[in-house]
């Protein structure tokens, strides 16, 4: 599947837009968004838990949202908004790189650029995670990947 540029600059516009509405007055916030198969953008964001060993990342919840809705997520970017109003480029955890190889090595994860963490490049999940253990070692049930 070939995803449009206008449609990856909205899942990330609507990345910032989450952050500037839902935190006017705070700097040091991030969320997430993923683009679905169907053009949809979810976002979400994770809260502060008092206990930080609770805290999620930003795309759990539009990972999860994804999965309710049973659609297939094509591409997903993650934004800290700095002190000094940056938005800098987080890229997959591990974890969710794990969460995310479910919808097949071609999703599209942003990433930040290599001397610059708010030039946003858009890489393909099979890049970030060169090695996925699962299709290496169980190929059978990774069917995408091979
Ligand atoms: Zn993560």
């Amino acid at each position: 599947m070939v995803v449009r540029d206008e449609l990856l600059a909205r899942a990330v516009d609507e990345c910032r837009g989450l952050i500037a509405r839902r935190f006017p007055g705070d700097a040091e916030r991030g969320a997430a968004a993923v683009l679905l198969d169907d053009g949809e953008v979810l976002t979400g964001s994770s809260p502060d838990f008092g206990n930080a060993g609770a805290s999620l990342c930003h795309e759990v919840e539009p990972c999860c949202a994804a999965f309710r809705l049973n659609r297939k997520i094509v591409a997903s970017v993650c934004l800290h908004r700095a002190e000094d109003g940056r938005h800098l480029v987080l890229s997959p955890c591990g974890i969710c790189r794990e969460r995310l190889a479910d919808h097949g090595p071609d999703v599209l994860v942003a990433v930040p650029g290599p001397s610059d963490p708010t030039e946003l490049r858009w890489v393909s999940l099979r890049e970030a995670l060169p090695h996925y253990w699962l299709a290496g070692a169980f190929p059978d049930e990774a069917p995408d990947w091979r």
